[in-house]
């Protein structure tokens, strides 16, 4: 394996030192989370994560910057674009941050090339350097995080060399776009990414199929492209054998970025407007509805207490919802 060739191993023995430190955290990091009571422990972890304990054996931030505008990219993400020697990402989301990276070495490239992308990121980073590897949203979601994960495993990576790997969170476009429609991912919903690219078409629907008979509120990812248009039509398909063609369904195009477009429609109408990769398209439940232009799916308060806060009879707060003989919320006669 190049990566692995003699030299790096070297290298490795040389810092090996630093590994023991990396394992103390590991047991700190462990034992914190197992018990973590207090604030000040919280504090602590994340004052030690964000201090990026081995700058000098090489660093690998795996970042998610967020759907777009630089409000939306978490302090954390910033501080590690900012400290990073060198960034790595596709080429429009290098655009998304350029303002925040003019003095630094870039690794630009296009779509497609993400394990060039992945291994290009670990080497640096295991040569010493300070790599932000970026994916919009999260970097967890459809993004280089695993990818770069199994490259690391790939070229036999263990914990405590180099590099030291971080995952840095952030909002993904579900919860960007749902926080321009309203709530309307308030009851339980999944993420379905509709690109074939590298998933067998027939076992997207199936997913489509379960997720729609079991009712979730659906979050499509890459819905289409310039030439791949036929699935969200498949997809719509699918779902209106479960669902009333009224069932709100919203298409955001670049959720905060410059050219944001939304678009309210319902089930049956929603392909009549344009959907491309810069659009999630969010397919409400047979519970979601609209109010004053928002999209909401009702976590189901309603089923248990007034709108004055008390538990309707029969109800009890801290306790399983009571059902009638057709399993519906319990009401008692009387109210
Ligand atoms: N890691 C990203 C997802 C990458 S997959 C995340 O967590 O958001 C790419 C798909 O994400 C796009 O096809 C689109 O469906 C969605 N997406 C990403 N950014 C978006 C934005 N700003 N507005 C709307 N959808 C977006």
């Amino acid at each position: 394996m190049k990566i692995f060739c003699r030299q790096k191993i070297i290298q490795l023995r040389k810092k090996k030192k630093k590994t023991c430190l990396h394992q103390r955290l590991v047991i700190f990091f462990q034992s914190a989370s197992a018990g973590m009571k207090d604030q000040e422990k919280q504090k602590e972890i994340t004052e030690a994560s964000m201090n990026h304990p081995f700058p000098s054996n090489g660093l690998l931030s795996l970042v998610g910057i967020g759907p777009g505008s630089e409000k939306h990219i978490s302090p954390q993400a910033l501080n590690a674009i900012q400290g990073a020697d060198l960034i790595v990402g596709y080429t429009t989301y290098v655009k998304l941050i350029k303002h925040l990276i003019q003095d630094k070495e870039i690794i630009r490239t296009g779509m497609t090339e993400e394990i060039g992308r992945a291994r290009a990121a670990i080497e640096e980073a295991r040569s010493g350097k300070k790599v932000a590897l970026i994916s919009s949203g999260d970097a967890g979601v459809y993004g280089m995080a695993g990818l770069a994960l199994q490259v690391l495993q790939e070229i036999g990576w263990k914990q405590g060399e180099s590099p030291y790997v971080e995952i840095i969170p952030g909002i993904s476009a579900m919860n960007a776009c749902a926080s321009l429609l309203g709530a309307p991912l308030g009851h339980d919903f999944c993420c379905i990414s509709l690109s074939d690219l590298l998933t067998p078409w027939p076992s997207i629907c199936k997913k489509i199929q379960a997720a729609a008979e079991s009712d979730f509120i659906i979050a499509f990812y890459n819905p289409a492209s310039g030439r791949r248009q036929k699935q969200i039509v498949e997809a719509q398909e699918i779902i209106r054998k479960y669902r009333d063609g009224s069932t709100p369904v919203a298409l955001v195009k670049s959720a905060y970025r410059r050219r944001q477009n939304i678009v309210m429609s319902d089930l049956d109408h929603f392909l009549d407007y344009e959907i491309g990769m810069l659009t999630t398209v969010i397919v409400g439940s047979t519970n979601t509805f609209l109010f004053e232009g928002f999209m909401i799916t009702p976590r189901g308060y309603s089923h248990k207490y007034t709108w004055d806060g008390k538990p309707h009879s029969g109800q009890k707060p801290a306790q399983s919802l009571l059902l009638d003989k057709k399993g519906q919320a319990l009401r008692e006669e009387s109210e």
